[in-house]
């Protein structure tokens, strides 16, 4: 009996940690937030009523169940089975809107009358300001000026639906920066506004919570996988991981199912060795960023490192605290792809498959080779998003 309550967990504990890992390490004025939301979310998504409300949006509005899709031609090139979970068929182009749901519902449930939000490349601000627009609450959504620059289609998409964009003028005006600034407007406006993250990281209750929103996923491809192969589970799933959350919501359901290989494929910039990468688990070292303990990049003495990647949702200096768990515990498999192996992938799939991945997702597309996976084992591999964003880098590849 002693051994089954000892049993290994890779679930979040009552004091908010997985392992050594996560935590909630916050400034004192966000306190009462924190505890707010921590005090109330799992009551709030197990009351039936959210539940239906959450399942009739992901269903008429989201677009769920999305398909899994047995890619037959990719099979024959890595000769094994592979099947797609297609998140880049959700409304909005990625997996990013199941935990926006989420969050808005939690959000009126706790009679909040204002979003704010922080966005690197703008996925989650248009996820977000999509919620609000779909709720009719007020949307503030921070950016780094640089991004803002940079993404000019999804600032115009984020101010057509009605939200605020604000920019991040400290620091190198980018996602950190943007999220800083966020927390600091919740701070200062701690009764009426909810603050909404974009991927497993954050203090304490953050992770879990937007990981049970995206475990959808997993729960899908258990009874999607059993309609096409007899049985629930794959011998692989793979996901890339900026946060976490696409990868988080596919892990969730087969976590302690050891004989389902969880592979996490992180985003290798220009190359590991290169100072221009941003392979979390491949090169950091335990800290605390963004209120949890996790791996982070950092220098010798803890200052954060710049991340680089060629895709803008992998571009993070940490990783949620799940997945440094996941690692550090070794049920996880961590692998990295570069830029430059991401675009191929991305072009691989394109003209085997007909279907044009986001650049994030192709990371873990580049891996397929790599797996070891045989002929007879099924690997279900978590498409994050859809690739329209991304045209303007890969049209620099079509001569
Ligand atoms: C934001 C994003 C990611 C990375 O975020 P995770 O929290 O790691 O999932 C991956 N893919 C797409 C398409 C994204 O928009």
């Amino acid at each position: 009996m002693e051994a089954i309550a000892e049993k290994k967990s890779y679930q979040v504990n009552d004091r908010g940690y997985y392992g050594t890992f996560g935590g909630a390490f916050i400034p004192e004025m966000l306190y009462p937030n924190v505890e707010e939301l921590r005090e109330n979310y799992l009551q709030i998504i197990a009351d039936p009523s959210f539940q239906k409300e959450f399942n009739d949006l992901l269903r008429h509005y989201v677009g769920r169940p999305t398909p899994l899709y047995p890619a037959h031609r990719l099979s024959e090139k890595y000769k094994t089975n592979i099947f797609l979970k297609r998140e880049d068929l959700c409304h909005t182009g990625a997996h990013k809107v199941n935990n926006t749901i989420g969050q808005i519902l939690m959000a009126q449930r706790l009679g909040k009358k204002r979003i704010v939000a922080e966005t690197g490349a703008g996925q989650h601000g248009v996820a977000t300001a999509t919620v609000c627009a779909l709720m009719n609450l007020e949307c503030i959504v921070y950016m780094g000026e640089l991004d803002i620059e940079r993404q000019a289609p999804n600032v115009a998409r984020m101010k057509m639906l009605g939200a605020e964009v604000r920019p991040a003028t400290c620091g190198s005006r980018t996602l950190k920066d943007a999220t800083n600034e966020a927390m600091r407007h919740w701070i200062n406006n701690p009764v009426d506004t909810h603050y909404i993250i974009g991927s497993v990281v954050g203090p304490h209750p953050y992770p879990d919570m937007v990981a049970r929103f995206q475990s959808v996923i997993s729960e899908e491809i258990r009874w999607q996988l059993k309609e096409h192969t007899g049985k629930e589970t794959p011998d692989y799933v793979v996901a890339c991981v900026g946060g976490g959350s696409n990868a988080a919501g596919a892990f969730y359901h087969f976590l302690d199912e050891e004989n389902v290989k969880l592979v996490a494929v992180e985003a290798a910039g220009l190359g590991l060795t290169s100072g221009h990468s941003a392979a979390t688990v491949a090169l950091g070292k335990p800290g605390v960023l963004h209120g949890s303990r996790t791996i982070l990049m950092q220098t010798e003495d803890g200052q954060v490192v710049e991340p680089f990647s060629i895709s803008a949702g992998l571009d993070y200096p940490g990783i949620g605290p799940q997945h440094a768990w996941l690692a550090a515990s070794g049920r996880g498999t961590f692998l990295s792809a570069t830029d430059d192996e991401a675009v191929q992938a991305a072009f691989e799939l394109t003209r085997l498959e007909g279907i044009i991945p986001a650049l994030e997702s192709s990371h873990a597309l580049a891996v397929l080779g790599r797996l070891g996976a045989s002929k007879d084992e099924t690997v279900v591999l978590n498409l994050s998003g859809r690739g329209d964003k991304d045209m303007g880098t890969y049209m620099k590849h079509i001569d």
